[in-house]
């Protein structure tokens, strides 16, 4: 479509800033959907709609103005206003510049005898008589009552240098010289199963509806539109890897299996015998495995993984174990230390803080064979990893890693099965949204003994008092704080300023600090002497939310508890109760706000991590559950999830009808979608074209 520098009233110089939204064309402006809508209209009786917020408007005829100096820089411009049946005092706020006037245009505009539209918020909520003017439009502003007042108003992001003013103006025209380019590609047969508008009328709406029936239907159409290519592209990429023949296969030999089996010193749990059943059943099959594995905090994820990188090392094949942080993979390092001695198993951690000599001594070995299990970060993805024969990728705590990630992961190994591990339990909606070509293992139940956390708010002074008792028995404890150094403004606590004030407090024990910007080896030094009950309290930031597994830790104080989300609370709780003993999670918290308080409330009343995801999407709302915001993957241009469930619902139903009848979406009537399909998600995705 056209380069948008060529729509009317937008020339070169805007069409630069335009393009750092990434504006190029007229159809990246028409696809560039409001973040929300403002209700301008006046005199009309407002309807609720989400994303849809109310603003006050108001349209008189100017009797008098005049202006006021206040001492300082303000500037206050000032019109009474006849709004029909009441008098109105409007005020416009400017700074004083002794350079030039800053009231020039509004005394052009407001003047006495002119009639105005005003978008003003009442300056106190117990006189609505006194505005504080956000904008005004002269009535014979013929721009005004298209795009700016009087109407339902869209609400763009913007960028330097683009007012919002100006996006609504360039888009108004955009849209209605230009909405009837964008061409219908849905199938006649899904817009009337569906009920769904045609698309050029949605293009107009989404925009600038007429009213909010409109705006209703125009969403639903392009969600709609939205979510059935995202589920297509789902399913395409489901049976591209299922399609693929690995080539290799496995035997289970169980001469590694049993052994570690004996050697962990407890029995499985069902639902971890389970999981490891349809891992070895997909590691079996010809085509490379792709699952997801969820369990709780605690539930026991990694015996269930080194199983499945035992089977590999069995048949010769080597196997990479990635975690998040640098933490998590020393710490599984130790754990394969722990469970793996003597057995003849060939493993080594691989992370940025190696020296060179070291990280290029460890390559070659991979490169040669020589090593079976590599574990690490991110590290591992880089293109000068390379490894003999790479059949089995772990990913732990999955909700960091994208679609995009797993891609390059995938290509690393030649056709390797792929196992990932989440602690976030996500809304069947949410899963089918974000892992849509994976299969789902759940751990249900928990390993037998343990008790839930005791949570429950305290005072400082009652949480000190929990640590000291516990430590006298011999358990250790965390403490946990928001920030690594004051930040001036004193409202939460540091690692460096407390861990300096508790080793006085707690003169006779142990006590360490741990934080993201320690250098490496102290870090893991660190770690490894919590882990061998060196140390008995440990004073970090959420450094240790994800993974760390210390079962003799039974107390875990969090400390401007109000400041973290749900997500880390219960990650960080997560630390505590991993043994047979009791343990606590203590918050202590500061002042805070409703959603804080509520979010507190729900520590305190649930230990189970799916009901916290639950609380936590209604509190926080739509598509930010427990971090799934941060991912690349869910940037929708205007759907939401869990809010748009059911059309997701609907679309995927209907992709499955699609598929069934036309799997190559090979029909004329079908050829708009696959084009659209491949335009988006084919380099995203690495989806293989279809013709
Ligand atoms: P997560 O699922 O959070 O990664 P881990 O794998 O770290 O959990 O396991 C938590 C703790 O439970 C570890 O100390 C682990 O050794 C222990 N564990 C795992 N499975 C069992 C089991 N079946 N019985 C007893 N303890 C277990
Ligand atoms: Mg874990």
């Amino acid at each position: 479509m056209t380069d948008i520098q060529y729509l009317k009233g937008v020339g070169p110089r805007r069409a630069e800033m335009l393009n750092k939204l990434g504006l190029g064309t007229v159809e990246d402006m028409l696809l560039y959907f409001p973040k929300k809508w403002e209700d301008r209209r006046f005199n009309v009786k407002k309807e609720k709609l989400d994303r849809l917020e109310e603003v006050p408007v108001v349209f008189g005829l100017v009797r008098s103005v005049r202006d006021m100096y206040t001492p300082g820089s303000l500037r206050i411009f000032k019109a009474v206003i006849d709004a029909g049946g009441y008098e109105a005092e409007a005020s416009w706020f400017r700074r004083h510049n002794h350079r030039f006037d800053v009231f020039s245009s509004l005394r052009r505009d407001v003047k006495p005898g002119e009639r105005l539209w005003l978008v003003a918020s009442p300056e106190d909520p117990l006189f609505r008589t006194r505005l504080r003017v956000e904008e005004h439009y002269r009535q014979d502003d013929l721009m005004a009552q298209n795009a700016h007042v009087n109407r339902i108003v869209p609400v763009y992001p913007l960028t330097e240098g683009i007012t919002a003013r100006f996006m609504r103006e360039a888009m108004f025209r955009a849209v209605t010289e230009r909405s009837a380019e964008m061409g219908e590609f849905l199938p006649g047969r899904l817009l009337a199963g569906r009920g769904l508008i045609g698309r050029e009328m949605a293009f107009r709406a989404v925009h600038f509806p007429r009213n909010v029936f409109e705006l209703r239907e125009a969403r639903r159409r392009l969600i709609y539109e939205e979510l059935l290519l995202m589920s297509l592209a789902w399913a395409l990429k489901r049976r591209q890897t299922r399609s693929i023949e690995k080539g290799f296969s496995y035997r289970i030999k169980r001469d590694l299996l049993t052994p570690f089996r004996e050697k962990l010193g407890f029995e499985l749990t069902p639902s971890q015998k389970k999981a490891i059943n349809d891992i070895f059943a997909d590691m079996s099959a010809p085509a490379p495995m792709s699952r997801l594995l969820e369990g709780d905090v605690g539930s026991g994820k990694t015996v269930v993984a080194m199983s499945a990188l035992l089977l590999a090392v069995e048949n010769g094949y080597q196997g990479v174990f990635m975690a998040p942080t640098e933490i998590l993979a020393e710490q599984h390092f130790m754990t394969f230390r722990r469970y793996l001695s003597g057995l003849g198993v060939r493993f080594a951690v691989l992370t940025s803080r190696l020296k060179p000599k070291e990280r290029r001594e460890i390559k070659e070995k991979i490169a040669a064979g020589g090593l079976d299990i590599v574990i690490g970060t991110h590290a591992v993805l880089e293109p000068d990893v390379k490894f003999k024969d790479l059949k089995l990728i772990v990913v732990d705590e999955q909700h960091r890693f994208g679609v995009r990630q797993r891609a390059a992961l995938r290509r690393k190994g030649d056709k390797a099965d792929t196992l990932i591990m989440t602690a976030t339990p996500i809304p069947r909606t949410l899963f089918l949204a974000l892992y849509g070509d994976l299969d789902l293992s759940v751990l249900t139940d928990m390993p037998p003994g343990r008790k839930p956390v005791r949570t429950e708010r305290a005072a400082e002074e009652d949480a000190l008092k929990a640590v000291r008792e516990e430590t006298s028995r011999g358990r250790q404890a965390y403490m946990v704080y928001p920030l690594i150094e004051e930040d001036g403004a004193g409202a939460l606590k540091s690692v460096k300023a407390e861990f300096e004030r508790l080793k006085t407090v707690f003169g006779d024990r142990r006590i360490a600090m741990l934080h993201g910007a320690m250098p490496a080896e102290e870090k893991e030094r660190v770690m490894a002497g919590f882990a061998a009950r060196k140390i008995d309290i440990l004073v970090a930031t959420s450094v240790i939310e994800v993974g760390i597994d210390v079962p003799n830790a039974t107390v875990m104080v969090i400390n401007n508890a109000e400041n973290f989300g749900l997500a880390s609370l219960h990650q960080l709780r997560g630390r505590v109760g991993r043994g047979r003993s009791e343990s606590r999670c203590l918050l202590v918290a500061g002042e805070t706000t409703p959603a804080g308080a509520e979010r507190l409330e729900a520590m305190c009343s649930t230990s189970s991590g799916f009901e916290i995801s639950e609380k936590d999407s209604r509190i926080r709302g739509a598509g930010e559950v427990l971090g799934v915001r941060q991912h690349g993957d869910m940037e929708f241009r205007l759907a939401e999830l869990p809010r748009d469930g059911d059309v997701l619902g609907q679309a995927m139903e209907d992709r499955d009808k699609l598929l069934e009848t036309d799997p190559g979406l090979r029909d004329p009537e079908n050829a708009g979608l696959r084009h659209n399909l491949m335009k988006i998600y084919q380099h995203k995705w690495d989806i293989i074209d279809l013709s």
